[in-house]
């Protein structure tokens, strides 16, 4: 099938079932409505002013189960259906259609984004939905007539349950499945098989409903409209009580962050904390903290949390920052197929970028907290990454070398103490100790920048040369360690070799033109070995090197 195909059977469905229900709402409109009295038109009234506002409430409501299945939404069904079916029975499907057509436009989404098209979509299916429902109707008359009755509420309860069940998995479900191109009966298959709820929810929708009808018809309107008043209560007491939880989460995090702050001066878990106070369990965003700590200013992933992001997700998060960059926006939103992502920029006083909180998620997919919330986090995290900027900073002016980039004496030293501690007989660990030739007379001869820049090459000589694991870091004026892990003497001789090969070809030269060339000292580890006696023994073979000529490797064994 053809890529463009299933979006293009999804919207000609969706809008078939709009023009049915507005087909079906204008022609028999007016001899449905003729006939109603003054107080029928008032409880029709009444009905669409909480139709309106259920669907204003309802929608963070249960909201776990409205994220994972947010297909089924069974948070609507659960306050809004028991209205449309009153509305259904009293007044016939005509009515309850055209609730729900007004109702769903009005609406407005609790996530703050309006998609009208999509409200007016959804109000059409479900106006299809009754209208469906009422052309069966007639056929079971009898034995749906609500009655006071054990069997006569049991066959109601059965062909309106059967009736909102075959909708959903006839129609509702499939068209989710085009609207997001995946396959229609594995799709339809795991969502009913897995959605236990939206059987209990349909039971319960449709008993309430009977509940209304009941008492509307044998108590009068007033009353039955009176049944309906636990739905807004209970739905704003489910929102609060939402809020309230989140709110706590939000304060626990704080806490929390709070005291690993006092603990460590670092940021970071505060940060993490921000990200989780955004993040309910059940959203399946993903919220990430880009932030300029290089030298070179470019903004990297400092924390995440949700799914990791793919790497096309990671190509747009680089084009949202360019965008962000580049002008003055708070904020940026890219859409793919599998995502939207919406960057926050993080701005300093100067209006200067500091770093961005980033957004992703799947399409379709409400968030339970309005944008306003995460343009909010992101100016709680200006000072936060400013911490971060200068922490980093003075981390790595204190462990680094300025002149080379590589690890300073100290921090090489640290590691060399940590090594050594696990060195044993099938563990080894070798030291290199490399010192150029004469570097002296490059300084006297060629000046003091000359021998800098000798520095630096022979430096990223250095980098370029040792593996991963390994340790290089300048010790000295031209004087340069490398600690190997897992490393025996013949392994670590011929890395010395490689090193002494490759600074004798770099292309810098003495005055007289000469290559600049190195001398290193090897020795490996032994287990009664201390760091002073190793590198004790790997200067003596520098020595060595440097008697027997320069430009050799020379190893001492312990
Ligand atoms: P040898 O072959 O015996 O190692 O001779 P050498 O000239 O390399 O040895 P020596 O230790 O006598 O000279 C080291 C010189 O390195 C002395 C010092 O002026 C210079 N030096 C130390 N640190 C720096 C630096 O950061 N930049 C520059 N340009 N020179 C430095
Ligand atoms: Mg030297
Ligand atoms: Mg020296």
């Amino acid at each position: 099938m053809n890529e463009r195909q299933p979006r293009a059977i999804y919207l000609a469905l969706r809008f078939g079932m709009l023009a049915v229900a507005l087909l079906a709402a204008g022609l028999l409109g007016p001899r449905t409505f003729a006939p109603l009295h003054t107080d029928d038109a008032i409880a029709l009234t009444v009905c669409l002013v909480l139709f309106v506002a259920l669907l204003r409430i309802n929608v963070p409501l249960l909201s776990g189960a409205y994220l994972r299945r947010r297909h089924l939404e069974p948070g609507r069904m659960t306050l809004e259906l028991p209205v449309s079916l009153a509305v259904l029975i009293m007044y016939g499907p005509i009515a309850a259609a055209a609730i729900n057509l007004i109702g769903y436009p009005l609406a407005v989404p609790a996530d703050g984004r309006s998609r009208l098209m999509r409200r007016v979509l959804d109000g059409g299916a479900e106006a299809f939905l009754w209208v469906c429902v009422g052309l069966l109707r007639p056929h079971v008359q009898a034995s749906v007539t609500p009655a006071l009755s054990l069997p006569s509420f049991a066959t109601f309860l059965a062909f309106y349950t059967v009736c909102i069940l075959a909708f959903l998995s006839a129609i509702w479900i499939p068209l989710r499945a085009l609207a997001r191109r995946s396959p229609i009966l594995p799709r339809l298959w795991r969502q009913l098989a897995r959605d236990t709820r939206l059987f209990a929810f349909v039971l319960l929708t449709v008993s309430w409903g009977y509940v209304a009808t009941m008492v509307w018809t044998r108590a009068g309107i007033a009353l039955g409209l009176v049944t309906f008043a636990p739905l807004p209560f209970l739905a704003t007491a489910l929102r609060a009580l939402h809020n309230h939880h989140l709110e706590l989460h939000r304060l626990r995090l704080a806490r929390d962050a709070v005291q690993a702050m006092l603990r460590t001066r670092d940021p970071l878990p505060q940060m993490n904390s921000l990200l989780a106070s955004l993040h309910t369990p059940a959203a399946e965003e993903t919220l990430q903290i880009y932030a300029a700590i290089s030298a070179d200013d470019r903004l990297s992933a400092l924390a995440t949390i949700g799914p990791i992001p793919d790497a096309e997700q990671l190509e747009h998060v680089r084009l949202a920052l360019i965008e962000l960059q580049r002008g003055d926006r708070p904020s940026s939103t890219q859409r793919t197929r599998s995502h939207t992502l919406a960057a926050y920029a993080v701005r300093g006083s100067g209006e200067h970028l500091l770093g961005a909180l980033i957004v992703h998620r799947p399409p379709r997919t409400a968030s339970l907290l309005p944008a306003r919330r995460f343009a909010q986090a992101a100016s709680e995290l200006a000072p936060l990454l400013r911490d971060f900027r200068s922490i980093a900073a003075t981390q790595n002016a204190a462990s680094m070398d300025a002149l080379t980039g590589l690890p300073n004496r100290r921090t090489i030293m640290e590691h060399l103490r940590e090594r050594i501690e696990y060195v044993s007989v099938g563990n080894p660990c070798a030291v290199l100790v490399l010192d150029i030739d004469h570097f002296k007379a490059i300084n006297d001869t060629l000046g003091h920048q000359a021998g800098d820049q000798c520095l630096r090459a022979v430096g990223a000589i250095i980098a370029r040369n040792i593996r991963g694991q390994d340790r290089a870091g300048r010790i000295g004026g031209e004087e340069f360690v490398v600690m190997m892990p897992d490393t025996n003497s013949e392994m670590a001789r011929t890395v010395g070799e490689r090193l002494r090969a490759a600074i004798e070809s770099t292309g810098v030269h003495h005055a007289n033109g000469d290559p600049v060339t190195a001398s290193i000292g090897i020795a490996v580890a032994s287990v009664s070995d201390t760091v002073d006696s190793l590198l004790a023994r790997a200067d003596r073979a520098l020595y060595q090197a440097k008697r027997q000529g320069r430009n050799r490797v020379i190893e001492i064994g312990a």
